[in-house]
């Protein structure tokens, strides 16, 4: 079966073998190893001041990165992961403001300038780069320079799980940006990275917030490259052969070719991209047949692909881009579509799915 759910994404074999070692202690010389070349890497790859791994799943970081950083934050709801930032709000009694949108429209950055310039209480944003409902890609960073020119000290919080490893980030005017280890990371699920500016370096000294997830005790260890509680040891030693095999320059412009491919192949297939503005961490199909077609690509063709959330569960489906994802894997998955539909009626089988795939993907290459 070959796995296309934009998260948790396969892991390779090359990093699961290098996982497959004994559990090594976190309190050793050996595992502080692994951890700072982790840091490092990271750091690195963010271009921010410094950065934080947690063993959590992503909404661990989302919620640490809340009451850490928001007195009451502006939240942009496009979809589930958007309305998870308004529901941690809400479980903190945190007052807030929301702009909700339909899942396929990002707000412009005149729409978040408005409110701001309105309400200067308002202290933060949380905002999705990649909002995986339904794979729109948010202007961040428009809208973060926007927030910046209103108001330099306005916390910047940006849930990049589905964006980060994707795409190359411009962090210029982020302070806080959050990965997961379960999506372009290829690993497990289990870990989060937070990017932190220096405004988020203060914020995180003068508010000393949490037990668990007190970024102030974390940093202080994890800056001497270990972690106040239990390291996710497993998964850090599988990020560390990640960033050993990673060519990042090489993984951006392969996901583009591949997504982009993508999408121009299910288009030549009549098939309707749900977001106004696609991301490339996923591609977002509309369909009303969505359930039929996920279920013959799974029972006969081997693809197992994602449905949708609430609303829209059997009205959309969502094929995976994140990681390192060899060529005749993806070619398969429009080829597999394309025979879906034939089986359903709903369009003649010719091999244009293919045919447009593989002319755009070396097109670009
Ligand atoms: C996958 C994902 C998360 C992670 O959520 P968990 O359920 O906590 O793992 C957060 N935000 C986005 C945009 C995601 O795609």
């Amino acid at each position: 079966m070959l796995l296309f759910t934009p998260g948790p994404t396969p892991t390779p074999e090359i990093i699961r073998q290098a996982m497959a070692v004994p559990t090594l202690h976190h309190r050793t010389k050996e595992f502080e190893s692994y951890f700072e070349f982790c840091r490092i890497k990271l750091i690195e790859l963010i271009n921010m001041q410094d950065v934080l791994m947690l063993a959590s799943s992503g909404s661990g970081a989302m919620e640490a990165s809340v009451r850490t950083f928001c007195k009451k934050p502006l939240c942009i709801n496009s979809g589930k992961f958007g309305e998870r930032f308004v529901k941690i709000a809400k479980a903190y009694n945190m007052p807030f403001i929301e702009i909700l949108n339909d899942w396929d429209t990002a707000p412009s950055s005149d729409e978040v300038a408005k409110i701001l310039n309105e309400d200067r209480e308002i202290d933060s944003i949380c905002i999705q780069m990649c909002e995986s409902a339904g794979g729109l890609r948010h202007n961040v960073e428009d809208i973060a320079k926007v927030a910046k020119e209103i108001n330099k000290n306005i916390v910047v919080i940006v849930d990049a799980i589905t964006a980060l490893g994707v795409e190359e980030i411009d962090t210029a005017n982020i302070d806080v940006l959050i990965g997961g280890s379960q999506k372009a990371f290829m690993l497990p699920p289990g870990m989060v990275m937070i990017g932190l500016s220096n405004l988020a370096l203060d914020l995180i000294d003068k508010n000393d917030i949490g037990f668990y997830f007190n970024l102030k005790t974390e940093l202080k260890n994890q800056r001497k490259n270990t972690t106040a509680w239990t390291s996710p040891t497993t998964i850090i030693i599988g990020l560390a052969k990640y960033f050993e095999i990673a060519n990042m320059k090489d993984i951006y412009k392969d996901t583009k070719q591949r997504a982009i491919a993508t999408q121009e192949a299910l288009k030549a297939l009549n098939l309707k991209i749900y977001p106004k503005n696609p991301a490339l961490a996923m591609t977002t199909i509309y369909s009303e047949d969505s359930l039929k077609i996920r279920k013959i690509l799974k029972d006969k063709y081997e693809v197992n692909i994602a449905g949708g959330q609430d609303k829209l569960k059997d009205s959309i489906f969502r094929i995976n881009h994140m990681g390192i994802i060899p060529v005749n894997e993806a070619v398969w998955v429009v080829n597999a579509i394309e025979l879906t539909l034939n089986e359903l009626h709903m369009r003649a089988f010719d091999g244009t799915a293919g045919r447009v795939f593989l002319e755009n993907y070396y097109k670009q290459g």
